[in-house]
């Protein structure tokens, strides 16, 4: 498989997918072996030893999600929040600039244990270009960025704040889950780091966790981050890594249809008279659209809005929807509803925001949907 000759569709079909030496089994053997025989005097040669450090299911997803990346190594974890600890521990601490819109797991896992692994936090908005070149005109460390981001789709201009982070001494890490590398590969924009909860769109089923790290360097950090994952024991079992594995196949034409779905989606939504703000880079009206449209290979499956009628309408048309799922999490085949600010730790979203997970579903179904649901709120659109 060559990464030059060959489009990202292609090499996400095949790559970590050669034959099974053993017996030509086409689909990739799932190892589940904890430990591996060895001379008595050690290690073979670029052999296993114990599941926890390498295996070979795991290293054949690594080879293909560091290609897909056009990064030089990437590593898999138990989960995205095993992967964002990881990279926290590729150093003992220092400054970190954050975005303000990201993950809410990943602000829980800072407010908690930040300060014990030795960084200081500033919380920035990075989708904000003064904002970001205030914040990084002191030295940093670590650049923490999401686009788009979550829950509100803000866009940050990646290669600008990759050279800001260079500037002021920083790698820059980009939270790539929403846009998967089908869309938007960071390390080609000037990252250094690129992370993935492979629970949501990679594993693409709602069936399996995992995380990605993928490195443009193969160095002292990538190594670092091996070591946090055997010591500390953030690794996942063979069998995520071959769900994962296998979820990459079809990643590229999942892709396409979640964002077909959630461009008519959000087209629909925007012209409702009872939906006050649609979030969607995809949207021409979206702040970040340009920037977007720039960094990007699409537009992602993922969208907010905002009900006229604040809180009392958003619950109500997330109740009355039918095929939107109300659960949290995003990426799966199914539509998914979420009230955010009903399942944040520390409240922040605003009150009438519902965020959507488009699937898979046939896009004038969910569109149907929505329309019958908000007529309950604000009339017919
Ligand atoms: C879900 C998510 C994570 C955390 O991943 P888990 O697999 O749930 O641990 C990190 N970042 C983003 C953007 C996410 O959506």
């Amino acid at each position: 498989m060559s990464t030059e000759r060959h489009r990202f569709e292609t090499l996400a079909v095949h790559l970590g997918g050669e034959p099974d030496a053993a017996t030509g089994a086409v689909v990739p053997p799932l190892h589940l072996a904890t430990t591996y025989q060895h001379p008595p005097d050690g290690v073979a040669p670029g052999g296993l030893l114990y599941q926890r450090a390498d295996n070979p299911t795991q290293q054949r997803l690594e080879t293909a999600l560091a290609a897909l990346e056009g990064g030089k190594r990437a590593l898999f974890f138990a989960s995205g929040l095993s992967a964002c600890s990881a990279a926290l521990h590729m150093r003992a601490g220092g400054r970190l600039v954050v975005q303000n819109d990201c993950y809410a797991g990943f602000q829980g896992q800072l407010r908690t244990f930040a300060a014990r692994w030795g960084w200081r936090v500033d919380t920035v908005d990075l989708a904000d270009p003064a904002a970001a070149r205030a914040a990084l005109a002191e030295p940093a460390d670590l650049v923490w960025a999401e686009s788009p981001s979550n829950p509100l789709l803000r866009v940050v201009d990646l290669a600008e704040l990759a050279q800001l982070a260079h500037t002021a001494g920083a790698k820059l890490l980009v939270d790539g889950t929403f846009a998967t590398p089908a869309l938007q590969q960071p390390l080609a924009l000037g990252a250094d780091l690129v992370l993935h909860s492979a629970t949501k769109y990679m594993g693409g089923h709602s069936d399996v966790m995992g995380g990605v790290l993928a490195f443009a360097e193969d160095g002292a950090e990538a190594d670092a981050a091996w070591h946090a994952r055997e010591l500390i024991g953030l690794n996942a079992s063979p069998f995520n890594a071959w769900m994962v594995l296998r979820g990459l196949r079809s990643l590229a034409p999942r892709m396409a249809a979640h964002q077909a779905g959630a461009m008519a989606v959000a087209r629909f939504l925007e012209s409702h008279p009872a939906v006050a703000a649609v979030h969607y880079p995809g949207l021409p009206s979206h702040p970040g659209h340009e920037i977007a449209a720039r960094q990007m290979r699409g537009f992602g499956g993922m969208l907010s809005f905002e009900l006229a009628g604040g809180r009392d309408a958003a619950l109500a048309v997330a109740g009355a929807l039918q095929l939107f799922v109300n659960a949290t999490s995003l990426g799966g085949c199914e539509s998914l509803v979420e009230h955010r600010r009903s399942v944040e730790a520390q409240p922040r979203s605003p009150e009438g925001l519902l965020r959507l997970s488009v699937g898979l579903e046939h896009p004038d179904d969910l569109v149907d949907d929505l329309d019958r649901a908000l007529a309950l709120v604000g009339g017919a659109a």
